[in-house]
């Protein structure tokens, strides 16, 4: 695999985006909201480089099944915290078709969030689906597929200390392993 992002520059990064984050909510509580899984190491590290008070909660969003290609979103919101009059901020792995945080941003404004902005750590430079852009982003990325860092290719890299590239070979070989 290739490595697009060492840790030292995900660790840099982070500490970019909570800087911003932090300069927009000058100290207002923040309800900060994981869309799992793919944010599940970027929402570990982030949150605790945030110094306003915070509640948090998870929303669970998929749209890769068993490949590197975009399917139909599923959201599953069983385990939402109320954010009825919050302030909420959603936080994603990567910005792609723009599809998962357009529905997800929806959905807060439906359970009646006073505000919602989005975080990332990756925006895939691509053509994106949606109107919307997230509102703080840490890097700009080609567009490949990528993993580490809390990205999976069938639920494996996500323990990735770095981001990376597959390729083909290793693609091949993932699935090969994963359907045993
Ligand atoms: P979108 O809804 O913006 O198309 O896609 C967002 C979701 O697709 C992300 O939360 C992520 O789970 C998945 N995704 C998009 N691009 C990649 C990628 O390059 N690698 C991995 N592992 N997941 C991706
Ligand atoms: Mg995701």
């Amino acid at each position: 695999m290739r490595v697009l992002l060492s840790e030292d520059e995900l660790n840099q990064g982070v500490s970019r985006l909570a800087d911003e984050i932090d300069q927009h909510y000058e100290g207002r509580p923040l309800t900060v909201i994981a869309i799992m899984t793919g944010s599940l190491v970027l929402f570990a590290d982030l949150i605790r480089r945030l110094s306003m008070p915070q509640r948090v909660g998870v929303i669970r969003a998929s749209s890769y099944r068993g490949g590197t290609t975009s399917c139909d979103l599923q959201v599953d919101a069983g385990m939402m915290i109320d954010v009825t009059g919050r302030d909420v901020l959603l936080v994603d792995d990567i910005f792609d078709t723009g599809k998962t945080l357009e529905r997800t941003s929806e959905m807060m404004k439906e359970f009646g969030a006073a505000s919602v902005q989005t975080a990332v750590l990756l925006h895939k430079q691509r053509e994106h689906l949606v109107q919307v852009r997230p509102n703080f982003v840490a890097f700009q990325i080609p567009d490949e597929f990528v993993v580490g860092y809390g990205l999976d290719y069938l639920d494996m890299y996500r323990n990735l200390p770095y981001l990376a590239v597959l390729d083909p070979a290793e693609i091949e070989a993932t699935a090969a392993e994963v359907e045993l």
